[in-house]
Parts: structure tokens; C-alpha cells; sequence
């Protein structure tokens, strides 16, 4: 076998893992997959803190080989200042593509105390979608609470993990 090519035979499939957790405080929006989501709190981060968005992110990066969201957008940089985070899941994204992997699907888990993340859910999945240019069918979004444990718990912070399969692109 050639170092990095695939097994004969086997598809040429590769799983990827994100996670990311944000401080949850007052004065700042709660953005989540993109979706701005009526809170009395938001996410403190560099960026716009969109937990999921990042998590997606690192298993996009992870799942190709192409480092992380560290790496990408170093948070003392300030061109990402405040940033929307689609732009940068679009930017890793391209990346992605770039070195022709082909996403399969995108699972992704969002713990939060409050608010009730099940409304929106297909709000959430279809703004993914859009954003990555693949039918919906291939982003699924979960949310859960912290059961009243710890940060999460508490309602102090927001946590999302995804976790993301890619195949390598025909062409
Ligand atoms: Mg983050």
C-alpha cells in the first residue's frame, strides 16, 4: 500500500472527530450552526463562538488530515475577530474539497441547559447543509442537557462534538 492511499479493495473512507465547549455569558449572542438562537446568553470566544460550527470544523479538518481549527484561524488573529464562523466552516471546507474528499455525513451532539435546542433542529441541519453545499440528509443534529451537572449543568457553558465521514472524491 502507498502511505496515505487505500487498502485494495476498500473504499478510501475517513472519519473525523470535533469537539468545542464555550462559556456561556450575558452581552453576547448564542450562535449556533450558524442560527442565531434567542437567548439571555451567548457564547464568549474570539469569533462569533459558535460551538457547533467549530466542532464541525475540527471533524472536517481531522477527518482529511488538514490540521485543526487552532491551526486555521489562530485566535490571536484578528481578521477572525468576531468572525462568522459559517465563513470559516466554508474556507475549511474548500480546503477539504481542495485535496478532494467528499463529505458522506456530519453527526453532531449540542449540550446545553437552556434554551430547548429541538426546535431548531431542521433550522440548524439546513443552514449546515447550505453552508457545505450537500442535501440535509447528511447533517444530523442532536441536542442534550448537562442534567443539571457541571458547567453544562449549570448552564455555564455550551458543548457541541461532531464527528464527520468523508470519502475520496472521484474526480
Ligand atoms: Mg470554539
Amino acid at each position: 500500500m502507498m502511505g496515505g492511499g487505500c487498502y485494495a479493495g476498500f473504499m478510501d473512507i475517513r472519519i473525523g472527530l470535533g469537539r468545542d465547549l464555550h462559556r456561556l455569558v450575558t452581552g453576547r449572542r448564542l450562535v449556533l450552526g450558524g442560527l442565531e438562537i434567542p437567548f439571555d446568553k451567548g457564547e464568549a470566544g474570539h469569533s462569533d463562538g459558535d460551538a457547533l460550527t467549530h466542532a464541525i470544523i475540527d471533524a472536517l479538518l481531522g477527518a482529511a488530515g488538514l490540521g485543526d481549527i487552532g491551526e486555521l484561524f489562530p485566535s490571536d488573529d484578528e481578521r477572525w475577530k468576531d468572525a462568522d464562523s459559517i465563513a470559516l466552516l466554508k474556507i475549511a471546507d474548500g480546503k477539504v474539497r481542495e485535496a478532494r474528499w467528499r463529505i458522506i455525513n456530519i453527526d453532531c451532539v449540542v449540550s446545553c441547559e437552556r434554551p430547548r435546542l429541538l426546535p431548531y433542529r431542521e433550522a440548524l441541519r439546513a443552514r449546515l447543509a447550505e453552508a457545505l453545499g450537500i442535501e440535509c440528509g447528511r447533517v444530523f443534529v442532536k441536542a442534550k442537557t448537562g442534567e443539571g451537572l457541571g458547567d453544562i449543568g449549570v448552564g455555564a457553558a455550551v458543548e457541541a462534538v461532531a464527528v464527520c465521514l468523508l470519502e475520496r472524491a472521484q474526480s
